[in-house]
């Protein structure tokens, strides 16, 4: 069972991060993850009462960093960081212009044009070393959701008074909240919950992939008989909306999406009807036919080769990321590099062995190769 393990440690006060300005009232509580890998609630405690302050002061008006939350979850506290009658700088990303939540616009003499922060208590999750957001600290967030529904009777309203910073500016934020609105929708319901058990997955992001365009069609077809297609993203018996035999499929790869732990095609029959089904390379075979007056036709594999339905970006590494022969960095063989920024052709992705985010299948020497999820942003072709 998680406890609460509520502590006040409150930071000076500085002009970029604990100005002292109250807040007009508590209207909302946004939620956020720190996307500081590894840093837990004490971390961030000294960030904002020292190497923040001390960065800020040495740096011209311009380029000073203006940040700060009340919260600070962890998996083993939470941490209340500044007062909660007091204004923090955590939503105002790009000013009133970004401020879609038009009830979280207030104004005072401080900020005439309107500014979000003046309304809302802002509660930040911690993440872990590998970019995950921890169960228990997932839960923790649902008991400092229910402490504030204490203190605050306004924000009894679970659904209409917690918000992702993603819904207040639009900024990407908490990330695996974003990726996946569901992972958000169950910390809505373990705050509404009288029993908060810890989720028995942490939160992760998940490889986003943009819809394709509706010019390009890419034929998602089966490569055995009686291969399962379901009617929502599931792997359950009673999804199950018919099978495919051998050769069938269906006319367009809407995008790939994560269902537990593998991933799935969804994808629309010539009604334009959804379903879903297996993305594995072993099941199914994926045809990209790209629109005919395209002015920029990505560059394709050699015809014999494997086919590509996109590509990706190398991201998150320092410098290169490892190309392997097959989806297991324990056991694989290292066919070469590929620079951070440069882009490599991918045909799919798999869950393979000892990676959270699974592998990218890359084209490469005009071979199948592998690329550690995490290391790719994916765009569609
Ligand atoms: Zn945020």
């Amino acid at each position: 069972m998680i406890k609460l393990n509520y502590k006040e440690k409150h930071i000076k006060k500085h002009p970029t991060t604990r100005t002292g300005i109250k807040l007009l009232r508590v209207q909302a509580v946004v939620n956020h993850w720190t996307a500081n890998y590894g840093a837990s609630a004490e971390n961030h405690f000294k960030y904002f009462n020292e190497t923040l302050p001390n960065q800020n002061d040495d740096l011209p008006e311009d380029d000073k960093r203006y940040a700060s939350a009340h919260i600070f979850v962890d998996k083993h506290k939470a941490l209340e960081l500044v007062p909660l009658n007091e204004v923090c700088f955590g939503a105002n990303d790009g000013g009133t212009a970004r401020l879609k939540l038009q009830t979280l616009r207030a104004t005072d003499s401080s900020y005439p044009e309107g500014n979000a922060n003046l309304l809302c208590i802002h509660v930040e999750m911690c993440v872990e070393p590998d970019g995950t957001i921890h169960p228990d600290t997932i839960a923790r967030t649902a008991l400092v959701h229910q402490y504030l529904q204490r203190n605050f009777k306004q924000l009894r309203e679970t659904k209409n008074r917690f918000v992702r910073h993603f819904d207040v500016t639009g900024k990407n934020c908490p990330a695996p909240m974003v990726s996946n609105p569901n992972l958000w929708k169950e910390l809505l319901e373990l705050t509404d919950s009288k029993v908060v058990i810890p989720p028995n997955k942490p939160a992760v992001i998940e490889a986003k992939e943009e819809n394709t365009d509706s010019s390009k069609t890419n034929w998602v077809r089966s490569k055995v008989d009686d291969l399962r297609y379901y009617s929502k993203p599931s792997w359950e018996d009673k999804d199950v909306a018919g099978h495919l035999p051998k050769g069938y499929g269906f006319p367009q790869a809407v995008r790939k999406v994560r269902v537990d732990n593998a991933w799935q095609y969804e994808v629309k029959n010539s009604e334009g009807e959804t379903y879903y089904l297996t993305a594995s390379e072993e099941f199914v075979s994926v045809e990209h036919k790209p629109a005919t007056s395209t002015a920029q036709k990505p560059a394709k594999p050699r015809k014999s080769g494997p086919i590509a339905i996109g590509e990706i970006k190398i991201v998150n590494v320092s410098a290169a990321a490892i190309i392997q022969d097959r989806p297991d960095r324990n056991k694989s063989k290292n066919l070469g590099t590929i620079q951070k920024g440069r882009t490599i052709q991918v045909t799919g992705s798999v869950k393979g062995e000892n990676s959270d985010s699974g592998y990218w299948e890359v084209i490469y020497d005009g071979d199948l190769a592998y690329i550690t999820g995490k290391f790719g942003k994916y765009s569609a072709y």
